[in-house]
C-alpha cells in the first residue's frame, strides 16, 4: 500500500523535515553526533520516491559501510516496500563492482572478474619477483615504482583480477576516459546521497563528481568533527570545500540530538570543542531522558582491573541491581531497567585490549560477538574458508559448506562469516564479493543478544544504551607509539575518535582507565588520556580501585 508523505516525513522534527525537502540540485548537511542524519537521508529517498514521483532506479545512496547500506534497505523496504528493490544503496567499492560488472569488457576483464585479496596480491607479486620477501615489501611500495606498478596490474588482469583499490580507480579512470559512459551513469544516477561525507577519500570524491554534475541533485551528508579515517586516506577538507566545489548548494544544520543523556552529551561536546571543525558547534539534547545518568569515570589499576569493572558493570546493570543508582545516591529510574546483552558495546581504540575484556566476560559469563574494522578478507582463518570453498562440491547452502570446509584453527571466522547472515544463501558469488568488500564490522549482528566488542571505528554511526570505552590513558587515546613524539594532526584525529565514542551512548557512558597496562610485552605505567580533562567535573562522576570509598558498598551488593 503506497504511504502517504504525512507518515514519511512526519518522523522527523522541522530541521530535518527541510534538510529532505531540499530534493532538487545541491545541498550539504552538516550535524553532529545522533541529530538524525542517518534518518533524515534514508527518509528523504522515501520522499523523492513517493512524493516526489523520482523514478526509483534514479536514486542513489552511498553508506559507509556495507552493514549501513543492509539497514537503510531494510528501512526503506518497510518505509516504500514497493520502490525499495529498484533502489541503489551501496558504499563506494560496491557500487564500483557494480560500475565494473556491468562495463567490464571495456576495463579488460570478464563479467566474473574476481577480487584479489591481500594473498592474492601477495602470490601475483611473488610470481613477478620471484622472492617472498621481496613482493611483501613491494605491497606497500606500490605506488612508489610505476614499472612494477605496472607489471603487477598486468599480472593481475590476466587472471582476470582487480584490487581492492582498483574497485574506485578504475571507474573513475573509465567515467574519466569515455564520456559517453559517463554520461550513461549521471542519467542513471540523478539524485545521489552520501551518509559521512566527512571520510571520503580523493578517489571517491573524483567518482562523485563524475557523477554528479555542480547543479546536480547531490546531497552530502556528515559531521566533520567525526572524520576519523585519515590513516586510510579520507580527507575532511572534501566535506569543507563542499560549497566551492558546488557554489549552489544550500546548507542545513541539525542540532538536537536524540540519542545521548544531557550529561554525556555535554561532556561529548566540552571533549570536541578544543578542535572542533564546526564553528559554532551545538548539540542540544532532544531525548527523553528522564533520570539522566552522569558519565563514570573509572580508573582501574592494570588492564585486569579494567576487564573485571566492565564485566561486573554490566552484570550488575542486567541483574537489576542498583549499582550505579547507589553512586549517585538513587535507587529508581536509572535506565537500567529492560537491558538486554545487546544493549551494552565495549568500544576500545586498539584490537590487542579485547583480549583482557574477552577473558573478563568469559569467566563472568557474558556472551560477546567482537569486531575490528579491519578487511574480512585480509583475516587469516576467512582466507583459508575462501580457499577451502573453492574445491568443496556445489550442494548445500553456502552456510553448510563454510562448516565442511572450517578446519579446527578458522572456527573463529566461521562465527565471523556465519552472519553473512546466513544474508546469502546459496549464492556463494555473493558470499565472495561480500567478504572481498567487507570489514569485519559488517558481520556484526545487531540482532543478537550479546555484547558487542568494537574497535572506535568500528562503531561509527551505531548507538547503544550503555557504552564502556576503555583504555582512556595517554599513549593509547590518543593513539601513541611508546616513546614517540605527538603529532598534533594525529592528536586531532584521535580527539575526534574519543568524541565519536562517548557519543555512541544512550542512557550510560562508562569511561576507564588504567594505571598500567602492559603494552609491546612490557607493563608501562599509563597516565590518564587528556582528553578526560576536558569533560567538565558536573557531568563525571568518578569511581574505581584508585578511588575507594564506594566500592565496599559495590563488593557489598555482589555479596
Ligand atoms: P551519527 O553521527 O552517529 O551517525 P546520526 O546523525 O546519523 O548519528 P541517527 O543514527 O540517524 O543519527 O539517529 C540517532 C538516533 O536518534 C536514532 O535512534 C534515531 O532513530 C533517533 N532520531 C533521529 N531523529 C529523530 C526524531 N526526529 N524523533 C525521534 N527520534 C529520532
Ligand atoms: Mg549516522
Amino acid at each position: 500500500a503506497p504511504v502517504s508523505d504525512g507518515i514519511l516525513l512526519g518522523g522527523l522534527d522541522p530541521d530535518q523535515r527541510a534538510a529532505a525537502e531540499l530534493t532538487e540540485g545541491p545541498s550539504l548537511i552538516i550535524a553532529g553526533p545522533g541529530t538524525g542524519k542517518t534518518r533524515t537521508l534514508t527518509h528523504k529517498i522515501a520522499h523523492l520516491v513517493t512524493a516526489c514521483g523520482v523514478p526509483a532506479e534514479r536514486c542513489l545512496a552511498i553508506t559507509f559501510t556495507r552493514r549501513a547500506a543492509e539497514e537503510m534497505a531494510e528501512r526503506l523496504t518497510a518505509l516504500v516496500p514497493g520502490h525499495a528493490p529498484k533502489l541503489t544503496i551501496a558504499t563506494f567499492h560496491s557500487l564500483g563492482v557494480r560500475i565494473l560488472r556491468e562495463q567490464h569488457a571495456r576495463v579488460g576483464l570478464t563479467s566474473r572478474f574476481g577480487i584479489a585479496d591481500e594473498a592474492a596480491q601477495l602470490s601475483v607479486l611473488t610470481e613477478l619477483l620471484d622472492d617472498e620477501g621481496a613482493a611483501k615489501r613491494a605491497l606497500s611500495e606500490l605506488p612508489q615504482d610505476a614499472a612494477l606498478a605496472d607489471r603487477y596490474t598486468k599480472a593481475l588482469r590476466a587472471k582476470d583480477l582487480v584490487d581492492f583499490d582498483d574497485l574506485i580507480t578504475l571507474p573513475v579512470r573509465l567515467l574519466e576516459s569515455e564520456p559517453e559512459v559517463a554520461a550513461h551513469y549521471r542519467e542513471r544516477f540523478q539524485w545521489i546521497s552520501v551518509d559521512e561525507y566527512q571520510d571520503v577519500d580523493e578517489t571517491q570524491y573524483r567518482l562523485l563528481r563524475l557523477l554528479a554534475p555542480e547543479d546536480g541533485n547531490l546531497t552530502a551528508i556528515g559531521d566533520p568533527d567525526q572524520a576519523i579515517y585519515r590513516f586510510r586516506g579520507a580527507d575532511v577538507g572534501f566535506f569543507l570545500r563542499f560549497q566551492q566545489d558546488y557554489p549552489g548548494a544550500r546548507t542545513v544544520q541539525l542540532t538536537r540530538n536524540y540519542r545521548s543523556g544531557p550529561h554525556i552529551l555535554a561532556g561529548a561536546v566540552r571533549a570536541i570543542t578544543p578542535t572542533t571543525l564546526v564553528p559554532g558547534r551545538e548539540l542540544t539534547a532532544a531525548g527523553h531522558h528522564p533520570e539522566p545518568a552522569l558519565i563514570g569515570l573509572h580508573h582501574a589499576s592494570d588492564e585486569h582491573g579494567e576487564a573485571a569493572f566492565v564485566a561486573r558493570t554490566i552484570d550488575q546493570l542486567l541483574g537489576g541491581s542498583s549499582f550505579h543508582s547507589l553512586d549517585s545516591g538513587r535507587v529508581t529510574g536509572d535506565g537500567t531497567e529492560g537491558l538486554g546483552f545487546a544493549d551494552f558495546a565495549v568500544l576500545y581504540r586498539t584490537d590487542a585490549q579485547a583480549k583482557a575484556i574477552m577473558e573478563a566476560l568469559t569467566r563472568a559469563g557474558v556472551p560477546f560477538q567482537k569486531r575490528s574494522h579491519d578487511r574480512l578478507a585480509d583475516r587469516p582463518g576467512v582466507r583459508e574458508i575462501v580457499r577451502e570453498l573453492h574445491f568443496e562440491g556445489t550442494s548445500g547452502s553456502v552456510l553448510e559448506r563454510i562448516h565442511r570446509a572450517a578446519r579446527a584453527e578458522t572456527h573463529a571466522a566461521v562465527d565471523l562469516l556465519t552472519p553473512l547472515a546466513r544474508r546469502c544463501g546459496d549464492d556463494l558469488e555473493r558470499f565472495r564479493t561480500e567478504i572481498a568488500l567487507g570489514a569485519e564490522v559488517d558481520t556484526w549482528d545487531p540482532k543478537a543478544d550479546l555484547v558487542a566488542l568494537l574497535t572506535l571505528h568500528a562503531a561509527k554511526g551505531l548507538e547503544f544504551p550503555v557504552v564502556f570505552m576503555v583504555g582512556c590513558e595517554d599513549g593509547l587515546l590518543p593513539l601513541r607509539w611508546p616513546g614517540a613524539d605527538p603529532d598534533p594532526e594525529e592528536e586531532n584525529e584521535e580527539r575526534r575518535l574519543f568524541f565519536v565514542g562517548m557519543t555512541r551512548a544512550q542512557r550510560h557512558l562508562y569511561l576507564s582507565h588504567a594505571a598500567q597496562r602492559v603494552r609491546q610485552g612490557t607493563s608501562r605505567p599509563m597516565p590518564p588520556s587528556p582528553f578526560l580533562a576536558d569533560l567538565g567535573p558536573e557531568v563525571v562522576q568518578r569511581f574505581g580501585e584508585a578511588n575507594p570509598p564506594r566500592r565496599k558498598a559495590t563488593q557489598l551488593r555482589l555479596l
